[in-house]
This record gives structure tokens, sequence and C-alpha cells, in this order.
């Protein structure tokens, strides 16, 4: 809340207006991690507000601390349990936090770790703001600037980025100059120019890693949508509206995007535009095949730039004893402690005096007055051992999605030029946004019309897009509620319910599976065949789709499965039996079926979710 805001909130509570102010020097200034430090407030105010308002601090989890330079990593935990990161950096011009935005991300750029676990869940404006506010009180020393360049792309989560800012910039509190605060975007567009509008004197710092549309495309799924012409366009925008210089983010990857002839077409991508450009050689993820360009690669690179007129860093690498690069440690954390993300509905968000209690164990949906049980999901897709991209896409919310109480969707895409993955990622942002502001309380209705509204959506793309013609995906979508699943399903991903043996749910609409119905093959020869992989429905192929449905009944003990094909073509129906029945804890579950895809050859994409509906119900 701002100044105003809050000074409306402590009238409703029948304080007198000044305590408002109070308040928020407290919270804004004093950087106070709970009320009861809050002491020349009157105990009965702090009464009151403790009764009437949650006030949230994140919780440290871990901090490493480089030798080298005082580089600090924190990974902090919200109050649901998601774990995030952020980063001091010590200059001499003063101490920089650089901070996440969301937990986790959707943008999946191919060099980020941040990217490998999908998104969670947008960050509210406090819980951006309590980074800065807990890593300055940790060290007792000022920040002065800030970069939005952790975990999460900030044009994503943008009401909350520019509550954020406003606060974190507001004279009485932090008052943190605008002209210290840099916004890192991968490239989204339509919020470029609305950020220009507000007319901040923010930097904007852009990941380009690419000078070529196609190889950008490779990199970064987000060029399918925006292409390169539209992007500069926003950034010269950019710059006419706030007189910023605009900062390019370059990622330096050994063999892909550090030739001579990506340095002559970045120089000519980027003449004539006032800005500046930061040379990273990529931090290695150990799941991506990307290794930093070699020093001497560096070099030429900066030097082709610089004779082109272009002005350019290479940035100085800070903490490259600890885990250095973006989400990291978040990942390790999550992977140690066989912790769950907790995934909640795209879009939502809680603001600092408006907390509930989401996650409690019955939660009133408002919308339909249900009562909805906890569940417990592990989410995970990995691109194999073999393919150049993960066209698979992934999406669990144990919390409510509009009128569901659940949702759960795993979508293996198909296409060339990178179509696939777009098909997979879109079908699911859609279905997800479609369930989101569906006036039906019916699961059934709400994912076939989802899925309806997905396969028109894929097909007017392909309209406009020549090169995205015959992209698709098959989709597998469950929803859970105290006694019974239900599923959709296009394609031949799949779910299972596992307890005393293991029970395949959907149907697969492939052309060996119509054979074994016809009774043409066995299903030991289906397993073989060699048209196995070819389906006969997609999201996305024709004008009609059929969407397959399901509703069964849960029994105590049911685990339940989604998955593609990566897995069920490289795991016996019996080893997943064994595993889901082996590991108690879903994340471990989910982590074991994917690495018995890959030790078993992992020819294909992998994605898993693995479902305890009986987590919470002991
Ligand atoms: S680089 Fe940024 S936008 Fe891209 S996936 Fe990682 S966190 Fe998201």
């Amino acid at each position: 809340m701002n100044l105003n805001e809050l000074t409306e909130f402590v009238k409703a509570l029948g304080e007198k207006p000044f305590r408002a102010k109070q308040l928020y020097q407290w919270m804004h200034k004093n950087l106070a991690a709970s009320i009861d430090e809050m002491t020349n407030l009157p105990g009965r105010f702090r009464e009151n507000l403790k009764e009437n308002a949650a006030f949230i601090s994140l919780q440290q989890a871990d901090v490493q601390i480089s030798g080298q330079d005082g580089t600090r990593k924190y990974l902090f935990m919200l109050e649901d349990e998601n774990v995030i990161e952020s980063v001091l950096m010590r200059y001499k011009f003063g101490n920089s936090a650089c901070i996440s935005s969301q937990a986790g991300c959707r943008m999946g750029c191919r060099f980020c770790a941040s990217a490998l676990g999908g998104f969670v869940r947008n960050l509210t404006p406090s819980e951006m703001l309590d980074q800065v506010y807990r890593i300055e009180r940790g060290i007792g020393e000022r920040i002065s600037h800030v970069v939005v360049m952790g975990t999460g792309e900030p044009f994503d989560n943008y009401d909350a980025l520019l509550r954020f800012l406003t606060l974190l910039s507001d004279e009485n509190g932090q008052n943190i100059g605008q002209r210290n605060i840099t916004v890192s975007t991968c490239g989204i567009v339509p919020n470029i120019y609305r950020f220009a509008d507000e007319k901040l004197q923010i930097t904007l710092a852009v990941s380009l890693h690419a000078a070529f549309q196609e190889k950008r495309e490779r990199l970064m799924p987000v060029a399918l949508r925006y292409d390169l012409k539209e992007l500069l366009d926003a950034c010269k925008y950019y710059f006419s509206k706030t007189g910023r210089r605009i900062t390019f983010e370059y990622a330096l990857a050994s063999g892909e995007n550090d030739s001579a002839s990506d340095a002559e077409e970045l120089s000519r991508l980027l003449s004539g535009i006032n800005c500046h450009v930061n040379l990273i050689p990529v931090n290695p993820v150990k799941e991506r095949a990307f290794t930093a360009s070699g020093h001497s690669f560096v070099l030429a690179f900066k030097n082709k730039l610089e004779k082109n007129g272009i002005n350019v860093t290479i940035r100085r690498e800070l903490g490259r004893d600890i885990d250095a690069a973006c989400g990291q440690l978040r990942k390790r954390y999550i992977e140690n402690a066989g912790r769950t993300a907790v995934h909640s509905p795209i879009g939502q968000t809680i603001d600092a005096l408006e907390h509930t209690d989401r996650f409690s164990r019955t939660d009133d949906t408002k919308n339909t007055g249900r009562q909805v049980e906890v569940m417990r999901s592990s989410s995970i897709t990995d691109i194999g051992m073999h393919r150049k991209m993960n066209q698979d896409s992934v999406y669990a919310s144990d919390a409510p999605v509009g009128n569901l109480p659940n949702l759960y969707l795993v979508a293996d895409g198909m296409g060339g030029h990178n179509a696939g993955e777009y098909a997979s990622r879109h079908t699911i942002e859609t279905i997800v946004s479609s369930a989101g502001d569906s006036p039906h309380t019916r699961p059934e209705t709400i994912l076939e019309e989802a899925v309806c509204r997905a396969n028109k959506e894929l097909l007017a793309m392909a309209a406009d897009h020549p090169s995205m013609w015959g992209m698709g995906t098959t989709i597998v979508a469950a929803v859970i509620t105290k006694d019974k699943i239900y599923a959709a399903n296009v394609g031949d991903s799949r779910l299972y319910i596992v307890n005393d043996g293991i029970c395949q749910v959907t149907r697969d609409h492939s052309f060996v599976e119509e054979m074994v119905r016809r009774g043409e093959i066995d299903r030991e020869s289906a397993r073989n065949h060699p048209d196995k992989n070819i389906i006969t429905r997609a999201v996305g192929a024709v004008e009609e789709i059929e969407t397959d449905l399901f509703e069964t009944e849960l029994k105590t003990g049911d685990k339940i499965l989604l998955c593609s094909d990566g897995l069920t073509n490289m795991v016996e129906d019996f080893e997943i039996y064994n595993i889901i029945k082996e590991q108690e804890d879903t994340a471990r579950a989910a982590e074991e079926l994917l690495h018995a895809a890959n030790r078993n050859g992992g020819r294909d994409n992998i994605t898993v979710i693995v479902i305890d509906p009986f987590s919470d119900r002991a």
C-alpha cells in the first residue's frame, strides 16, 4: 500500500490518520520485520494491526557469500514455502541488489536455470520490496541500486512491478533514485511501450542474446511472439519517451552466438540506437548444453562491436565461487530438500496487508463456496538426451484456478522452427486463462471449452504464420475434487492412477492404439511398432476438435501421474508403478521417473506431474 492507501486503511481501523505515517516509516524506512518491532506505536494499535492485517516478511533459507568479492546470494522463503533468489553485489559506487519478480519463470530462455522448473507464481509488490529490505537489514548498509534481473520476467508481472518501483523510489521510504534502478526484460514488446508511457527514469535492460531472428527464436521462445524488428522499435520508443539509454544484454555461448558474423549483425541491428551492450559469458547450467565462450572469443566480439561504433563492456563476473547463475541456488535447494514448488494460479497476487491463508486445509473458493482440499503435486520437464529443444510444457496448480479447485496440464508440442514449443506453451497458457475466466462450475465443461479455445488460437496463429503451419500439441488435463478426478485428453500424453496397480485412465489417440483396438496387433507389438509416435488427434490440427473426457472416483492411497510419451516410451508401466510406490514424496517420484527415462535412452522430451491427492488428508 502507498501512504494514501495506508492512511485509509488505518482510518478504517478507527485510528488517527497520523499513525499511517508512523506505520509506513516502520515498514519502508526502518525496515521492521514484524509488528512487534514498531515500538512507538501504542500497544492497542499494534494488536489491532495483528488482528486485521498480516505482516509478510521473507524468511532467509540460505545465503552464500563469495570469498572473492563479497557477493551474497540469498535464498528467501515466501509465506507459501516457495523459495526465491536475490543477490547482493558490492561495487565501488555502492551496494546493488538483484531481485526476483516471479517464483520460477514461464519464458523458457534456453540458457537459464530459472526456467527449468517452470513458472510457479507472480511475486507481490511486498515480496519484491522485502528482498531489498531483508538484504539491507542483514548487512546494515544502504542499498543504493536495484536491478530487477533475478528469476522471472518483470513485464510478465507488470502491475506488481510498477507498484514495487513506486514504493521503492518513494521519498518517504527507501527513496532509491529511479536512475539507480534497472528493469530487465526478455522482450515483451507491448509492456515496453506501456513502460515507456509511464515516463519513469528507470534503465531498461533488454536480453537480446542473438542478432539473427531464427537463432533468437531457438534461444528465447519469446522471440516467436515478438520479432527483432518489433523489439528494437519498442526500444527506440522507450528512449524517445524517457531519454534513457537502453542496455542490451548479450550472453555469449560457445559456438552458438559468438561468431564474427553474429557480432557484425549485432552491430548492424544496433547502429543508430542510443544503447550500451553488456557482454556476459554464459553461465553453464548442468541441464543445458551451453558452455561459456572463451576469453579470446569474448574479446574478439567486443572489439568488433567497438570497431563498429557500439558502446560495449564485458560484464564483470561477480560471485564466481558461489552458485552464480540465476536460479541455480533455488533449484539446488528444491532438489536437496525434496521440496515441492507450491504452484498457484497465474496472475494471482496478494498484497502486503491483505494476506489470506490460501493454503489452509479447507479453503472457501468464494466463487462456488466449495471446500477445497490441499494437494501436493510435483512437476518436472526435461529435454531428454537427444532432442535439441524441449517442446513439452507443463502447468501444475494445487490452488484454485477460477472455479476449478486445482489444475494440472501436460502438453507435448510438434512442429518445426520452434512451433512445437510455441504450440504446447500457448495451449497451456490458453487453457489456464480460459479456465480462470470460465463462469461454469463443471470441470468437464471448463476443460472442454478451454481445449476448444486453445485449438482455435493455434489454428489462427498458424494461418497468419506460414512457418508455423502443421504445428500442434497433445494435451492431458486433470482436475481433482474431494473424491473424483476429471481428465481431458487429446493425443497420446497420458494420465494414470497408481494404487494397488497402475491404470491408464486416458486413451491414446494414436495410429497403433487404433490398431490395438481393432485387434490387428497386441499391446506388446504396439510398444515397439515403428509407427507408435504417429498420433491421430492433436490440438491445432483440425477446426472441430474432439476432446475425450473422463470422470473417475478416487480411492484412498491413489496417486496420479500425468506424463508425455517421453516417459512412457522409455519406461515400462511396471517400472513407473514401482517408482511411484517406492517414493512417498511426489518430488522424488517425479525426479526418479525422469531419471529412469533418461537412463533408458531419453529419446524424447520428458514431462511428468505426480500428484498425491491424499497428502494432507491423513
Ligand atoms: S532469462 Fe529471465 S526471462 Fe528468460 S527464462 Fe530466465 S528468468 Fe525467465
